[in-house]
């Protein structure tokens, strides 16, 4: 039998968009707990350099995220890390349990989703049988593993092509197989790819097998030209998956809002259809996943959760959140 904790706030996940809900539901004074199953950062810690963060031209992933988790932690959220939680239920009270794998169970008014979401693979024979013996999903992990080899990027959007850029400091060649004629990336992003010699791109082109070698390394694509349907052999010793991710949305129980992808619908206060359950961050729907909408929308969950638990301490849990505008010091 697991404990029962009590907090005003639980939020789960402590990437950009939980580590800043956080902070400002810390500094709010209510009781707030940040529950991440390994390490705060999310993201962060799988991103070498970040460029894109208001006032810091570059900075590391993972110096970014240290100084959210510390940010946080000194306005009062308390980080919980290594808590898996398996699933999040409501009850008839209103109130709702975070239930854990441990068995530990967190009770609250509030919830603030922020799990993001997980790597799309490829679905393809070898995919699984070669995961870290030559197929990543993770550039700044695996990388430096590819010294001097000729490896392939999957994909044709952000990811791919920031990795595939990143992933030239080590490998020798860089194949970017993509299934269209055309990147999905941002132009910056695209011109880099483009100006790199050891990138090659590969149109038009899918993976069908990701073959192996008796030591149980990869060693060869196996490739189909979409236009021709032509198959044919392709030599790498790696192979880096970066082809969308899926938001983390299982462990809510009963029925939510989401778009047809599985991302989350929120108003403008990322309150979601249930009542009490906000959402902010990468499993939100929304145009684009960046550090910066991670934070802008655990911004304002926090403070919307916030008016939330007042309106319930005013007898009132049904009262219109926010909409009135104005500033918070
Ligand atoms: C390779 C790559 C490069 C990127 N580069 C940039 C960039 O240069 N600039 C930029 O602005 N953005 C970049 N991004 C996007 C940015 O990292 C994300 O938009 C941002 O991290 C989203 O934050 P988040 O908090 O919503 O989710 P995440 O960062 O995914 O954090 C979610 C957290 O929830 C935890 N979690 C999930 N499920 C559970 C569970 N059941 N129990 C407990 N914890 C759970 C996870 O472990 C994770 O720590 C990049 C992303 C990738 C993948």
């Amino acid at each position: 039998m697991g404990m029962i904790h009590r907090f005003d706030v639980v939020i789960v996940g402590a990437g950009p968009a939980g580590m800043c809900a956080g902070m400002y539901a810390g500094r709010s004074m209510l009781k707030t707990v940040v529950l991440e199953r390994g390490f705060p950062g999310g993201e962060l810690l799988n991103t070498e350099l970040i460029e894109d963060y208001p006032g810091f031209e570059r900075i590391l992933g993972h110096e970014l995220a240290q100084k959210f988790a510390d940010h946080a932690a000194k306005f009062g959220a308390e980080f919980r890390n290594g808590v898996v939680v398996e699933r999040v239920t409501k009850r008839d009270d209103g109130t709702f349990e975070t239930h854990t794998e441990s068995g530990d169970v967190y009770e609250s008014p509030v919830v603030i989703i922020t799990a993001g979401g997980t790597p799309v693979k490829l679905g393809v024979p070898g995919e699984l049988e070669f995961a870290g013996k030559g197929v990543s999903y993770c550039a700044i992990c695996d990388g430096a593993f590819f010294r001097g080899h000729t490896i392939a990027v999957i994909g044709g959007g952000d990811a791919a092509t920031e990795e595939a850029d990143f992933l030239t400091r080590y490998a020798e060649k860089v194949y970017l197989i993509h299934r269209r004629e055309e990147l999905r990336a941002s132009k910056i992003l695209q011109s880099r790819v483009f100006a790199n010699s050891k990138i090659e791109p590969v149109w038009n082109t899918t993976v069908e097998e990701i073959l192996g070698d008796e030591q149980g390394l990869v060693y060869n694509l196996k490739l189909r030209d979409v236009n021709t349907q032509e198959v044919r052999d392709l030599a790498v010793t790696g192979v880096f998956v970066f082809i969308g991710f899926r938001p983390n949305t299982g462990i809510i129980e009963g029925h939510v809002e989401h778009d047809e992808m599985g991302y989350l619908r929120t108003d403008a206060n990322m309150h979601t259809s249930i009542r009490g359950l906000f959402a902010a961050g990468d499993l939100r729907s929304q145009l684009t996943r960046q550090v910066t909408t991670a934070v802008g929308d655990a911004t304002t969950a926090a403070i919307a959760a916030e008016k939330y638990l007042k309106a319930i301490a005013d007898g009132n849990p049904n009262a219109e959140i926010g909409g009135t505008g104005g500033y918070t010091a």
